[in-house]
């Protein structure tokens, strides 16, 4: 049974590697960005609230998230991809307790640099149809190749708003690698790499969990 968490910076692939993981082991994904994003779309409660976070790249509260993400995974025993949570010591801690629901068994953690994670956010596009993010080609036109939406650069997808995000980042989220490492449960993933070859190192890991849980 895979119960993974994909940790990384802003811009790091996480949402590329999620589409790519969740297919390969047909487990659900739940990327906390899209949701939030959507429920601002619909002018939700939630998203009302969120809004206030999002666009000065601020996180948001780890209750609201919670609650959020209590409610999906109670409804996926079979497994799950997170992409996104958890970002906070809190929220890390939170997963490791919620009941009803088991721990995760994987956290890849994604690794690019900074300097390399700008420009690729400079050129990173989503679909404002099906939320497909896509790293935007020269020449290409904005529009997405699997449903016909229109590609739309983020409004967060700023450089100043990348900044807090990124800040927010090393201070709150990186220690995240050192709890799981001590779990026993952390891969370390080089994102540098172009995706197709992020998907191969991270594959690996997959086997070897699946070696290592059957044993
Ligand atoms: P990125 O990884 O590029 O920052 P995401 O789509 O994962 O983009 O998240 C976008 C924004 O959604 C974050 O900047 C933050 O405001 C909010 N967010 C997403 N997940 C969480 C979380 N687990 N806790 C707090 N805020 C979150």
């Amino acid at each position: 049974m895979h119960r993974i968490v994909l940790l990384g910076p802003p811009a790091s692939g996480k949402g590329t590697q999620s589409d790519r993981i969740s297919s390969l082991l047909n487990i659900p994904h739940l990327s906390t960005g899209n949701i939030l994003r959507k429920e601002v779309e619909n002018g939700s409660p939630i998203g009302l609230e969120a809004q206030k976070y999002l666009d000065r790249g601020a996180y948001v509260p780890d209750e609201l998230i919670l609650s959020m993400v209590q409610a999906w995974l109670s409804e996926r025993p079979e497994g799950w991809l997170l992409d996104g949570f958890p970002r906070t010591k809190a929220q890390a801690e939170a997963l490791q307790n919620l009941s009803g629901v088991d721990k995760p068994t994987l956290v890849l953690g994604l690794e690019v640099p900074k300097e390399a994670l700008i420009s690729r956010m400079e050129g990173r596009r989503e679909c404002s149809s099906c939320g497909k993010t896509v790293s935007l080609k020269e020449g290409q036109e904005e529009i997405c190749e699997d449903c016909g939406g229109n590609l739309v650069k983020r409004s967060d997808d700023v450089i100043d708003s990348f900044k807090v995000r990124y800040q927010n980042y090393e201070k709150l989220t990186l220690p995240l690698f050192d709890f799981y490492q001590e779990k026993g449960i952390l891969e370390r993933i080089d994102g540098t790499q172009a995706p197709d070859v992020v998907f191969e190192q991270i594959k690996q890991h997959l086997v070897s969990e699946q070696v290592h849980g059957e044993a």
